[in-house]
């Protein structure tokens, strides 16, 4: 599964969109690629700031960040939804109350 990831930085209000070029297969049958996309965003390396700058950089400017100053934290880039490419289909979005990042 191909993903577009819509991302907005909360300091200026800019929101961009990340075209992903990965395939989300999923670890296994019950750990599938929504399950997957869900956990690495809600908790694991694509919760952070440090990485979402990444993201959201390629998304500005059209090609990946080498040298970015980041900030581990969780408060500065929102994934305002993760949409399955194709398809109308929200696969995440952050919801901070219930994962309480
Ligand atoms: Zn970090």
């Amino acid at each position: 599964m191909k993903i577009d990831i819509h991302l907005r930085d909360n300091t200026t209000g800019e929101r961009y969109v990340y075209y992903d070029d990965s395939d989300w297969a999923g670890w296994d049958e019950d750990r599938n690629a929504d399950y997957q996309i869900e956990w690495m965003f809600a908790y694991g390396n694509y919760a952070c700031d440090c990485n979402r700058a990444l993201y959201f950089e390629a998304a500005k400017t059209g090609k990946w960040p080498n040298n970015l100053d980041r900030d581990c934290g969780h408060e500065r880039y929102t994934i305002e939804r993760i949409v399955e490419r194709g398809t109308d289909r929200v696969v995440y979005y952050d919801d901070d109350e219930a994962s309480g990042l």
